[in-house]
């Protein structure tokens, strides 16, 4: 194999966050995974991503290998740094452009949505393509994810039209959410250096804006989406959130790949934050974690022989937590102990304050994103809640059965692809057709009923933590992906 062919990119990731850089949320959890998992499956993988101004890169130690990254945007256009690193076999390279990235959210403030997320994104996403195009060899697949990136696709589609670079490259757009478009106004289209060919309802206009992940849906090869149900649910008027249409039309190109569990960085065998491991075997880790919580917490010590529930997650109506807050007083009725952590939302935040005074002792509230916290709660609890109105994937709930915590969650999305429902033999969760306060309200009491029935309890823990969801699995689908876009396998790797 020629060098240059050997040096060749599989896969390049185009991503706005990754853990362990970057986190608001699953997006991160995926990127720090999934490119990893197809890293040991012996292909030559990157991530392109922001570098933002509160970010974990410097322990990675990161090399400047670009000063001058012209990206030609906005105009009159800039340049963008180019740091790179290495993280389990991936490179990692870093778009810096200071006035873009070095804030303290990468998104909003709590006051909403930066006012320039579009000149942002399309920077970096155009930042991404030039930066790709310096590697000598175009990679093979380039994937990205969400809005942020939503661009990437559409540009390679019609570079691919006068630059040979790209004339093998295929793009893969993965939809972890919906809801969050990136919807723009026209104006910035205009900016954006695509062709006024591209401004039609089948491309990147959406009644009358500029959508940047419809961009990403016309013109990928391949749409991916976060798990099974989610990518008919998607199809639908009810989830579709105005792209159904679209969808519809690029059916054919559509698959759904549920999420893996990072169970390297998820397991209460070896979770560095918890204050005791524990197995299914040895779960007396797990009684001593809750202790921890419950006095940590300053809840009742009578909670030590009452179950806790736990939920941790932004704070939105897509979570459910509104559902939570209609039926928190029968909840507390039934003699348990609640613990939330999550943001959000500033009415729920405050709602949920207010009846922490309410039910001190029974109810604790974290109103902040700590992600050690997440892992100790996961551990001390013995019910998690997810009553969200739709899920893409879910990872909590995943995190949740491992941890011996069942999910009392909404038959939705990821959600219904990842819980076996109670009362079957096979059961490891909870789940209730449809967002509505009253069918969740009896979810959490089976749930708690279940709880008190101690053999009903231990098969239902026993068989939660079983479940496997390793992204090695869904790494190997993806890989089926990349196949079948014409990835050929690597002689190196197959020798
Ligand atoms: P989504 O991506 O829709 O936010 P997921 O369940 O897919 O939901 O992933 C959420 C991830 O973010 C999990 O790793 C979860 O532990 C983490 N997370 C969410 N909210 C918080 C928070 N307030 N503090 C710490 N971690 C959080």
């Amino acid at each position: 194999m020629p060098a240059a062919e050997r040096d060749r990119y599989d896969i390049v990731f185009v991503t706005s966050e990754m853990f362990p850089f970057s986190k608001t949320g699953g997006l991160a959890d995926v990127l720090g995974a999934l490119p990893p998992a197809l890293a040991r499956l012996g292909l030559k993988v990157g991530v392109v991503t922001p570098l933002y101004g509160r970010m974990k890169a410097e322990e990675f130690d990161p090399r400047l290998v670009s000063s001058d990254c012209h990206v030609g945007y906005p105009w009159p256009p800039i340049t963008a740094e180019i740091y790179q690193t290495e993280y389990y076999g991936v490179t990692v390279w870093f778009v810096s452009r200071d006035e873009f990235f070095d804030r303290r959210q990468y998104y909003n403030t709590y006051k909403g949505d930066y006012f320039d997320n579009c000149e942002r994104f399309t920077f970096f996403s155009r930042a991404a393509v030039e930066w790709l195009k310096r590697l000598g060899r175009a990679p093979r697949i380039v994937h990205v994810n969400d809005w942020q990136s939503g661009l990437v696709p559409a540009w390679i589609h019609f570079l691919k039209r006068t630059d040979p670079y790209w004339k093998d490259t295929r793009t893969v757009m993965t939809i972890h959410n919906l809801a969050f478009q990136g919807r723009f106004s026209s104006r910035l289209f205009f900016d954006s250096g695509l062709p006024h060919e591209a401004w039609h309802m089948d491309g990147c206009e959406f009644w009358g804006d500029f959508n940047l992940l419809k961009s990403g849906i016309a013109y990928a090869d391949a749409i991916t989406t976060v798990s099974p149900s989610y990518a008919a649910e998607i199809l639908t008027h009810e989830f579709g959130c105005g792209l159904e249409g679209i969808l519809n039309k690029r059916a054919g190109s559509l698959r759904g790949i549920i999420n893996g569990a990072d169970y390297d960085v998820w397991d209460p065998k070896r979770d560095r934050y918890i204050p005791s491991c524990y197995a299914a075997d040895r779960m007396t880790g797990k009684m001593w974690c809750k202790k921890k919580l419950i006095r940590e917490y300053y809840l009742s010590d009578m909670l030590e022989h009452r179950p806790i529930l736990g939920f941790i997650g932004r704070l939105r109506r897509q979570k459910g937590i509104d559902l939570l807050i209609d039926i928190m007083p029968e909840v507390m009725a039934m003699n348990v102990g609640v613990i939330i952590l999550g943001e959000g939302n500033l009415d729920f935040e405050a709602r949920l304050l207010e009846m922490m005074e309410e039910y001190q002792g029974q109810l604790h509230v974290i109103v902040g994103y700590t992600e050690e916290l997440a892992h100790r709660i996961q551990a001390g609890c013995d019910i998690f809640l997810m009553p969200s109105r739709y899920e893409p994937c879910g990872l909590t709930q995943m995190y949740a059965l491992r941890y011996g915590t069942p999910p009392v969650a909404t038959a939705v999305g990821g959600l219904k692809d990842t819980i076996v429902p109670y009362p079957s033999d096979e059961a490891t969760g909870f789940t209730f057709a449809r967002p509505d306060s009253r069918l969740f309200r009896d979810a959490v009491r089976d749930a708690v009923r279940c709880w008190e029935d101690s053999e009903c309890w231990d098969g239902l823990v026993r068989r939660a933590m079983a479940s496997d969801f390793c992204w090695d699995r869904s790494a190997e689908r993806y890989l089926e992906l990349y196949r079948d876009l014409g990835l050929a396998p690597r002689q190196d790797f197959l020798r």
